[in-house]
């Protein structure tokens, strides 16, 4: 270990097998408080990361200290009249069994360690703060944290949480762009990553955010990928991901084998890429300086997710790893994300973007009636910002050109920016005040003008094909064991109207017994009499199914589009 180290943590790894990290804490000033991050940033939600926290004790220069539980989140190491001054170790077990990436996952395979869900950090830890690997069993360990002596090196509190570390068998790449050195380091124990097109898509995908931002904002970058269920965590100098894996199997042309999953993929790397400069260095004055241990509130989260959510295709299809169809294919998922949530009626961007931490990250069966995601229905105002600059300027200037100046005005700003601040560059770029529009777009719930902004780029929305789509009731159902759940019930629709709700098990219609959605789907349009169970006894309501209608959503190109729109197009996918 490290003795210049303010804090010095060693990982063991001998309790792997059972899911279980060992870690050791060395504070040359360890007397005092000792406390835990609740929430991992990015990933807005209180996750409570002490509830996988056992048997922390604490030894002095003279031998054991007691420890006491303060809080839910916090420890103190007692040292009264054994010298305030001396030097602590703690340690503890970490139960590490979560595999995503926000959690720790340790097993006999290899590790995904988040510092925020395994490290207790002295009250006055300053840094540096080194971690080092006692017996660590695996070939390779990647992470941002340079390494010195034997151990890795962060430079603050802020730095080791923002870093992320993979341990195991891996499969890596390593491209440049611009002098710098990328890596993507793979957990990868069949060897299912090793294709050289990984790193030339992604390398095409970097040097597409620069040709947008301009010069790389960090010294090295690298995507550490776990395979798993699908997710994605930004971090200044590199991201963690979660794939499918079997996404990057490509055939003997170099094709990808199931093409969706691995352009998913692309699409994760470029939307945590665009990270490192939006959020991770510009960032909403809500979220500085970091609180690792409580909320931090922004309205803002329509441009720090939203926004980085527009670009993420885009750069795809402007570094040519999607095509056009396949970015209008995107767009239109977005729009349909956006047109089937009743709750973007009640629930303007900027109130999504504060109750983020109640509601983002715990859906449940209200949740869609209630709330709007900002990623969506930010992505969609991106879209409608980036027509409505363009059209202004007469395309002089795009979205693009307020990035850059956003980026040049509050890049590494310590007191981030303000909702003001950011939509006042909207406004200098376009020429013309843009904040009636942008208070219209986030801060009510107004439907969105998407046809305007389409039909700029010589787009439209184009009617869905109801043919034959059964009666619209309204209810999402599931079956189970032969029953039929209601699961969801979209607000102002026939369902909802009857007082059909989520939890409803639907016994029959009309008096016919069902037992999946078939009976009730061939019945004509008009009312109903639908048996529901709720708490254990029956009851009837009368549903008045109406004609499907749904709402457009899907993007199609104008055949009738001016010379001028198909040329804004082009523009805008960069192919000029
Ligand atoms: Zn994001």
């Amino acid at each position: 270990m490290s003795g210049a180290a303010d804090v010095a943590y060693a990982l063991s790894f001998a309790d792997a097998d059972r899911n279980r990290l060992r870690v050791t804490a060395r504070a040359e000033q360890g007397c005092g408080t000792w406390w835990m991050a609740t929430w991992i940033q990015g990933s807005y939600l209180i996750r409570e990361y002490a509830r996988n926290v056992e048997s922390v004790s604490a030894r002095g220069s003279d031998g054991p200290l007691g420890v006491r539980k303060v809080a839910k989140d916090a420890w103190v190491v007692m040292c009264e009249g054994t010298g305030a001054g001396q030097p602590v170790e703690l340690t503890y077990t970490v139960a590490a069994h979560e595999l995503t990436v926000r959690t720790s996952y340790v097993d006999d395979a290899g590790a995904v360690l988040n510092p925020p869900s395994w490290a207790i950090v002295p009250e006055n830890a300053e840094g540096p703060l080194t971690v080092a690997l006692t017996d660590a069993p695996w070939p390779s360990v990647h992470t941002p944290l340079p390494e010195r002596d034997g151990a890795f090196v962060a430079t603050d509190v802020d730095a080791l949480m923002d870093a992320p570390m993979l341990l195991g068998t891996t499969s890596v790449h390593r491209f440049s762009v611009d002098g710098v050195p990328h890596t993507i380091a793979t957990l990868d124990e069949q060897a299912l990553w090793t294709h050289p097109r990984i790193a030339e898509d992604v390398q095409a995908i970097v040097e597409a955010q620069r040709d947008l931002w301009g010069p790389l904002p960090y010294e090295s970058y690298q995507v550490l990928n776990a395979l798993g269920a699908r997710g994605g965590l930004e971090h200044d100098d590199s991201t963690l991901l979660l794939a499918d894996p079997f996404a990057a199997r490509m055939d003997a042309d170099g094709e990808p084998m199931d093409a969706d999953a691995y352009r998913g993929w692309l699409s994760v790397v470029s939307h945590e890429v665009f990270h490192a400069w939006n959020v991770r260095r510009m960032r909403p004055a809500g979220l500085v300086p970091s609180d690792h241990r409580h909320e931090q509130y922004t309205p803002d989260l329509w441009v720090a997710e939203g926004l980085t959510s527009y670009y993420d295709n885009l750069l795809l299809a402007r570094a040519h790893r999607i095509n056009e169809e396949q970015l209008l294919a995107a767009i239109s998922k977005e729009i349909k994300a956006v047109v089937e949530t009743p709750g973007r009626k009640v629930q303007p961007l900027s109130q999504a973007s504060l109750d983020t931490w109640i509601e983002f990250y715990r859906h449940d069966e209200h949740s869609k009636n209630q709330g709007v995601s900002y990623y969506r229905k930010g992505a969609l105002v991106g879209l409608i910002l980036d027509a409505e600059i363009r059209r202004v300027t007469r395309n002089k200037r795009s979205l693009d050109d307020a990035m850059r100046l956003a980026w040049a005005r509050f890049r590494n700003d310590p007191a981030g920016y303000s909702p003001e601040g950011f939509r006042a560059v909207l406004s200098e770029v376009a020429g013309v005040d843009l904040q009636p529009l942008v208070h219209r777009l986030v801060d009510t719930t107004d439907e969105l003008p998407l046809d305007d902004a389409l039909a700029y780029f010589g787009l439209m929305l184009s009617p869905v094909d109801v043919e034959g789509l059964p009666p619209f009731h309204g209810a999402e159902l599931a079956p189970e064991g032969g029953l039929l759940r209601v699961d969801t019930v979209a607000r102002d629709t026939p369902a909802w109207v009857a007082g059909v709700m989520p939890g409803d098990e639907l016994v029959a219609v009309d008096r016919w017994r069902l037992h999946g959605p078939e009976r009730l789907d061939a019945l004509p349009v008009g009312p109903h009499t639908w048996t529901l169970a709720r708490r254990g006894r029956l009851l009837d309501v009368l549903v008045t199914t109406r004609p499907a209608t749904p709402e457009p959503w899907e993007v199609a190109v104008d055949p009738e589009a001016s010379l001028t729109a198909q040329r804004m197009r082009r523009d805008w996918l960069g192919e000029r």
